[in-house]
């Protein structure tokens, strides 16, 4: 039933689902199944991933290794396979005056280049699209993947979208992917997909993929990736129910009123002296503390200024867990406009004593 009910929300083309039970192992499993695919197909020397500087995947050895966040990845890179790694398209990290769209040109120039060189020995990019979130909530143009499928389309290489943070309408669409209207050959969804309440994940791919895999079982090409606890019948159960509650509930469009709620509230911080940027896709924000804001001049992570945020939102009953110097929101979907109100003012004077 959860299959069925994902294909049917899912981006047009994606038709079969594999379960798992927690992010990181959905991410092993697209990883796995496109090298596999590409095996089964007769083309064993695609062998490697094409990943964004700045991305997270997760944390086992395999997500860990397309995860380009140093805090989580430097200890066991010795343990770790090699991606290549492709600039991230990331808006904030634009020429000053380059729009978010022409950085984004710009990018998939640089992603052109990296192909040409390397398609024949490469099975998949892997992205998160519009947000990359463990690594800053650093936002990109919808552009970046719209681009990026085209030229998966023209160097035969599969597109991986990690929706496990921004899937289920964190960006104000359910999927990321809607805004730019592409279709990625794999699709890993979790975190949201059973509103947080049990640990479960699905990877949703298309018919070409699982029809490399269809054979007599003497051809030994089937996809072996069996956690015992994969597609758990309670958690599918409250997945089924999460489902429920985006189409008999207006959510999405209670998350537009409420995410332009927050960035009216966020336009206060918008000239501040020590915020170099206020981004927000849907619902999620963040603001970029620096020592100066005219020339983005960094406070040395040894500083702990987002730390100090954090600990003034304790104060006030709010949690503001920054990520280095990016104070972020993510609030659940039920959240009031009078609690952002209070999560925004808690922010506000968490900042003023955080850079004083
Ligand atoms: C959280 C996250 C993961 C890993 O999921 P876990 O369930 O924590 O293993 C992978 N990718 C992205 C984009 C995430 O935000």
């Amino acid at each position: 039933s959860l299959a069925e009910k994902l294909i049917e929300v899912a981006p047009a083309g994606l038709s079969r689902v594999f379960y798992a039970d927690n992010g990181s192992s959905a991410v092993e499993v697209a990883l796995k199944m496109s090298f596999h695919y590409w095996r089964n197909q007769g083309q064993p020397a695609r062998t490697r991933f094409i990943a964004l500087s700045g991305g997270y995947h997760g944390e086992t050895i395999g997500a860990l290794s397309v995860t380009d966040v140093a805090l989580y990845r430097t200890t066991y890179a010795p343990l770790l396979f090699a991606p290549i790694l492709a600039p991230s398209p990331d808006a904030y990290l634009g020429e000053i005056g380059e729009s978010a769209s022409d950085h984004a040109a710009r990018r998939l120039l640089d992603m052109r280049a990296l192909l040409q060189r390397h398609a024949h020995e490469v099975a998949a990019i892997i992205i998160e699209p519009l947000v990359q979130c463990a690594g800053g909530m650093r936002m990109h143009h919808a552009d970046y993947v719209r681009g990026l499928r085209a030229l998966c389309d023209e160097f035969a290489v599969h597109l991986i979208a990690d929706e496990i943070a921004v899937g289920f309408g964190r960006t104000g669409t359910l999927f990321a992917c809607e805004q730019a209207a592409i279709t990625p050959d794999f699709l890993c969804l979790s975190k949201g997909l059973t509103g947080g309440t049990l640990p479960l994940s699905a990877v949703l791919t298309n018919d070409a993929v699982h029809a490399a895999f269809y054979a007599e079982y003497s051809a030994g090409k089937a996809f072996l990736h069996s956690h015992s606890y994969t597609g758990n019948a309670l958690a599918c159960r409250a997945a089924l129910e999460t489902l429920a509650i985006f189409s008999e509930q207006p959510v999405l469009a209670s998350n537009q009123t409420l995410s332009a709620h927050l960035g009216e509230r966020l336009a206060a911080l918008a000239d501040h002296a020590n915020v170099a940027d206020v981004r927000q896709t849907g619902m999620i924000a963040a603001i970029e503390l620096v020592r100066d804001r005219r020339t983005r001049e960094e406070f040395p992570a040894a500083e702990r200024r987002g730390m100090r945020v954090y600990l003034h939102g304790l104060e006030r009953g709010v949690i503001l867990r920054p990520l280095g110097n990016v104070v972020y929101f993510m609030p659940p979907y039920c959240v009031s406009t009078a609690e952002i109100d209070l999560m925004v003012e808690a922010a506000i004077e968490g900042i003023e004593r955080a850079v004083a």
